[in-house]
């Protein structure tokens, strides 16, 4: 799909970003990120490979008591991170073909329920018939219906996400930036440019994903109090190389190219997906009609947005500032318009 130029410095809608900041005609093709979830493994070494490129600092890890992960979310020590999602899967239904059930199970030290109380020879464990036990438990699961559940059904599932920058097509943070240390490049990106920033933080108030952070240590670190965020390792992209995140991600989970062309392989993806019974797999921040315009990385995901930390409907959050100015312009006129009549109706 071609993204079409509405207007010249649209607050929204589709556009391309790098045309629309001037850059002329033969620039690069949009790049981006497709991240396909489906086939994260939670290794990490994305996070890993992000700090090493670029010098992030490698601290404020631990655990957070609710998840394996050990580095919580994005920030400006966190360019990439990889979200571990527990969730309790709800029990299918099944149906009674009529078929054997399962050997019962040996509990040491309780009694004998079944026909043979010592069915394997003196001394052995008794089995137990423990249907009424598992029901129960079934009943109380969460997600459950409680219905015709079985044991073998009540399970839970992993969600692996490596969540990044959106380099938005329309970047508030980048809106908002006072001094234009954030830029856009040729390649529809947005970048921090560390020697312009001087540590305002409008930028992070902006954002409507909650990316871009000022650094807060460690002591001693390059660009403490200046914001920090992805850059789609701009200076691999200047010479030709894949950023360093997509490069050592053995999954391929993480694909990096054209923004146009990742965005007809996702779909096909999804596509394919749905066809093997997947009926959950949808994609994130692919829509150019999307309240930023569609974002230069976007994700396949087997969930609802929110349960990966996203925001299901972002905004570009300067969408209304036209908006605003106008009113704000009416305002000012009908002020003055008021001044100069009551100056102009006074008595001499
Ligand atoms: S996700 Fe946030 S920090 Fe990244 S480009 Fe969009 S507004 Fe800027
Ligand atoms: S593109 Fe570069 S800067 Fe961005 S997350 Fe990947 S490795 Fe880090
Ligand atoms: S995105 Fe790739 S590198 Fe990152 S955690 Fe998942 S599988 Fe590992």
């Amino acid at each position: 799909m071609t993204e079409a130029r509405i207007s010249p410095n649209a607050f929204w809608g589709p556009l391309d970003p790098s045309a629309d900041a001037g850059y002329d005609d033969d620039r690069p093709k949009r790049k981006g990120f497709f991240t396909d979830t489906s086939i994260c493994i939670g290794c990490k070494a994305c996070e890993v490979a992000c700090k090493e490129w670029n010098d992030v600092p490698s601290d404020h890890f631990d655990m957070t008591g609710t998840s394996y992960d050990n580095s919580h979310s994005l920030n400006a020590n966190q360019w990439r991170h990889v979200a571990f999602i527990e969730q309790p899967v709800r029990p299918k239904q099944t149906v009674d073909l009529g078929m054997p059930g399962r050997a019962p199970a040996y509990v040491p030290g309780l009694p004998a329920t079944g026909a043979d109380p010592d069915p394997v020879g003196a001394g052995a464990p008794a089995p137990i018939d423990t249907s009424d036990l598992l029901g129960s438990m079934l009943a109380e699961a969460p997600g459950s219906d409680g219905g015709s559940a079985s044991a073998d059904s009540m399970d839970f599932r992993w969600l692996m996400s490596s969540d990044v920058c959106k380099h938005c097509t329309h970047a508030a943070c980048l809106d908002v930036c006072p001094t234009g240390s954030l830029m856009r490049s040729e390649f529809g990106t947005v970048v921090v440019q560390d020697d312009i920033c001087n540590g305002c933080g409008y930028c992070v108030a902006a954002c409507p994903y909650g990316v871009i952070e000022r650094r807060r240590g460690p002591d001693g670190h390059k660009n403490v109090g200046i914001a920090q965020k992805c850059t789609l390792c701009y200076d691999r992209l200047t010479a030709g190389q894949t950023p360093a995140c997509a490069q050592s991600c053995p999954t391929q989970s993480i694909q990096f190219g054209d923004v146009e062309e990742l965005r007809e392989r996702a779909e096909a993806r999804v596509a394919k997906l749905h066809e093997a019974g997947v009926m959950d797999a949808r994609l994130y921040g692919n829509d150019p009609n999307d309240g930023v315009g569609g974002t230069g990385a976007f994700f396949l995901l087997l969930d609802e947005p929110e349960v990966y930390g996203f925001p299901p409907d972002p905004v570009v959050t300067t969408k209304d500032l036209p908006e605003m100015a106008r009113k704000a312009a009416t305002a000012a006129g009908v002020l003055l318009l008021g001044a100069a009549v009551s100056f102009l109706g006074r008595k001499p």
